[in-house]
């Protein structure tokens, strides 16, 4: 099965100033393209609005193969991931009688909507999915000793940070340091990389939908799009969750796959991933999932936007409006026409690449 490129004009127009408009923009372009689902949560948006996980399902509603498609998950990073569900959905691909693309819109919707990674309760989803066993508390021995920096108790104001965090870099050596503060931490409630007491509303029921879903699939692919990994305009796979072999299915699908996130010197290992959603589907399904990252800025910039927005949601009145928000916005869905060019361009060529493996 062949799919047509997509026109460069869909270029940077497929992003989304703010949630709302975004979600109505997937919600007109799914009509009469795709049937649409909603799993309701129990939280608001800014206008007092009540908030979902929105989903367009194309082709087959009991598929034996299937793509799932996801944004949002780190809330305000869904701006990219809803873009390229955007530009799938007003170039509908023909998938074949027994197959399913499915589009998640904001695995997170409070998250995007107020501007926070995080979703209602501080927590971070990609540290929610805990495996059977695992337990909800602790935190990496190193988080420990930078909580006090990252996490101050006080509105956003000029404290000095980068030339601390140096210091500690320094001292506790900056891979490490690294490794400790985002791996997850499930001790600090109100700090960065939380990642709860319990596994969150929005992906208990998402892991209850997609396990309900599924049932039919004996082949599932999944493509989860995050930003603020990795240089200005470069792009990482992590393939999770798969028996294939990187380099053969990269081969595949003409991209650059690492199997171990920690391997290309810009994932790292965390604990409570997203991979684990796929627990429920029935055992012996082929599963791949696609962890596709979209570099925006230096780490050390993205982490100190980060602990500003915090200390503003926790310590400061919250609203989207101030500046830390935008500053944030900026650090996971750039304005530049070239970055949202580049996303777009690589985000609805992974899908379609997928697509062609999976229909063929
Ligand atoms: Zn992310």
């Amino acid at each position: 099965m062949e799919y047509p490129r997509a026109p460069k004009a869909a270029g940077a127009q497929c992003f989304s100033p703010d949630y709302a408009t975004a979600r109505d923009r997937f919600l007109r372009a799914a009509e009469g393209v795709a049937a649409l689902g909603r799993l309701p949560l129990d939280v608001l948006g800014p206008r007092g609005e009540p908030l979902a996980i929105d989903i367009a399902w194309i082709g087959s509603p009991a598929p034996s193969r299937a793509l799932v498609h996801t944004s949002g998950m780190h809330g305000i990073e869904g701006f990219a991931g809803s873009a390229i569900q955007l530009a799938l959905l007003l170039q509908p691909v023909a998938v074949p009688p027994d197959g399913a693309l499915v589009l998640v819109h904001a695995l997170n919707p409070y998250g995007m909507a107020w501007l926070r990674r995080v979703n209602e309760n501080n927590v971070d989803l990609n540290r929610n999915f805990l495996a059977p066993g695992e337990s909800y508390a602790g935190a990496p021995l190193a988080y420990h000793r930078v909580a006090g920096l990252l996490n101050p108790p006080t509105p956003p104001r000029y404290d000095f940070f980068l030339l601390r965090a140096a210091l500690l870099a320094f001292r506790y050596g900056f891979k490490s340091l690294r490794q400790a503060i985002v791996a997850g931490q499930y001790e600090y409630p109100k700090g960065l990389f939380y990642g709860g007491r319990r596994l969150e509303q929005g992906p208990s029921r998402y892991r209850e939908w997609l396990a309900e879903r599924l049932r039919p699939a004996s082949r599932v692919f999944a493509i989860d799009v995050h930003t603020g990994l990795g240089k200005w305009c470069q792009e990482s796979l992590f393939l999770r969750r798969s028996g294939a072999d990187p380099a053969e299915l990269g081969g595949k699908l003409g991209r650059h796959l690492v199997g171990d996130p920690s391997e290309d010197g810009v994932g790292y290992r965390i604990q409570g991933g997203y991979a684990g959603a796929f627990d429920a589907l029935a055992p012996g399904v082929e599963t791949h999932l696609i962890i596709q990252e979209f570099g925006t800025a230096p780490g050390v910039r993205v982490l100190h936007a980060l602990r500003e927005e915090n200390r503003w949601h926790h310590y400061g009145a919250g609203t989207p409006d101030h500046r830390v928000k935008a500053r944030l916005q900026e650090m996971f869905c750039p304005r530049s026409p070239r970055w949202r060019e580049f996303v777009l361009a690589r985000g609805v060529s992974l899908a379609r690449a997928v697509m062609q493996e999976l229909f063929r």
